[in-house]
C-alpha cells in the first residue's frame, strides 16, 4: 500500500534497505528533498552515498522499502526512461572520449529524441561557461579535469531535468578548480531551480552547496538538517567528530 503523495517532495525514500551478501549498505534509510532544494549525502567512503543516490534512477534496485521520484514509485517507472529522465553526474564524469564537446554535451536529449538536441547541448555548455563556439569541436583530452567537469554537467542539464543526482562531481578537482566549480553550481541551481541529491564526502562541500545536508554511516543518516543545525547541535557523537574535522580543516 502505498502511503499519502507529497507533491512537493522531488525525492522520497522510506525504510530503503539493501544488502551485498553480508554488507549492509542501506539499512532502512528515510530521506525526503523537497522540489528545487539540495540536499548532500557526506559520509566516509563506504558509507551507502552511492547505493542510495542510485536508487533513484534504479541503478541500484532496494531489497526492501520504498523510492519515489516526484511522487511516483521508481519501480513503476520504465527505468530507461527514468534514467533518461534524471541529471546523473559521476565523479569522473564519464564523457565518452571519442566524441566531440558538442556530441557529448546532447547525448541525453539525442537519446531522448529531442528534435532541438544540438540547441539545448549549445545552452547547457554555455550555462557552464564552456561557449559551443570555442570547445564544442574539442575532444575531451583537449579540456582541463575542471573543464570536463563542466562538460558532464551541461550533459546532465541538456534535457531539462527537474532532478539532478551528483556523485562527488567535485571530488577529483584541485581545490581552486573546485571552488570555481562550486560558484558555476550555485549560480546554476539559483538559475533553474533543479532539484539536487549531492553525494559529498567534504562535510564543508555539503555546509557551502547544500540547503540541508544528511549524514550517513554505516548504512544509516545519523542526522539530516541544515547546515547550521548540523554544526550547532550535531545528533550523535560520530556527527559531531566529523564537524570538528571538518573545522580543522577550514584553519588550514
Ligand atoms: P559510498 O558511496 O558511501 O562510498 P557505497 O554505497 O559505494 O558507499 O557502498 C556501501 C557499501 O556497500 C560498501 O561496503 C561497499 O563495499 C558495498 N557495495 C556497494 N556496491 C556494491 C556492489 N555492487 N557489490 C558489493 N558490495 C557493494
Ligand atoms: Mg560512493
Amino acid at each position: 500500500m502505498e502511503s499519502e503523495l507529497t507533491p512537493s517532495c522531488a525525492l522520497e525514500a522510506q525504510d530503503v534497505r539493501k544488502s551485498y551478501g553480508s554488507v549492509a549498505a542501506l539499512a532502512g534509510v528515510e530521506l525526503r528533498v523537497e522540489a528545487g532544494a539540495c540536499v548532500a549525502l557526506v559520509g566516509e567512503s563506504g558509507s551507502g552515498k552511492t547505493t542510495l543516490l542510485r536508487c533513484f534512477n534504479r541503478t541500484v534496485e532496494p531489497d526492501q522499502g520504498l523510492v519515489r521520484i516526484k511522487g511516483r514509485d521508481v519501480l513503476r517507472l520504465d527505468p530507461i526512461r527514468l534514467r533518461r529522465e534524471t541529471g546523473f553526474v559521476q565523479q569522473e564524469g564519464g564523457l565518452l572520449p571519442h566524441w566531440s564537446i558538442l556530441r557529448n554535451a546532447a547525448m541525453v536529449p539525442v537519446l531522448r529524441d529531442m528534435e532541438d538536441a544540438e540547441d539545448r547541448a549549445r545552452w547547457a555548455l554555455d550555462l557552464v561557461g564552456l561557449p559551443a563556439k570555442e570547445y564544442g569541436d574539442r575532444w575531451p583530452t583537449e579540456l582541463s579535469g575542471g573543464q570536463r567537469q563542466r562538460v558532464a554537467i551541461a550533459r546532465a542539464l541538456a534535457s531539462h531535468p527537474d532532478v539532478l543526482l551528483m556523485d562527488e562531481p567535485f571530488g577529483a578537482l584541485d581545490a581552486i578548480t573546485r571552488t570555481d566549480l562550486h560558484e558555476t553550481f550555485a549560480a546554476l541551481r539559483d538559475r533553474l531551480g533543479v532539484t539536487v541529491l549531492l553525494v559529498t564526502h567534504d562535510l564543508q562541500e555539503a555546509f557551502l552547496l547544500a540547503d540541508r545536508v544528511a549524514v550517513m554511516r554505516d548504512g544509516t543518516i545519523h542526522q539530516l538538517g541544515a547546515p547550521g543545525e548540523i554544526r550547532g547541535e550535531p545528533a550523535t557523537a560520530y556527527v559531531a567528530q566529523l564537524v570538528r574535522r571538518a573545522r580543522v580543516g577550514e584553519a588550514t
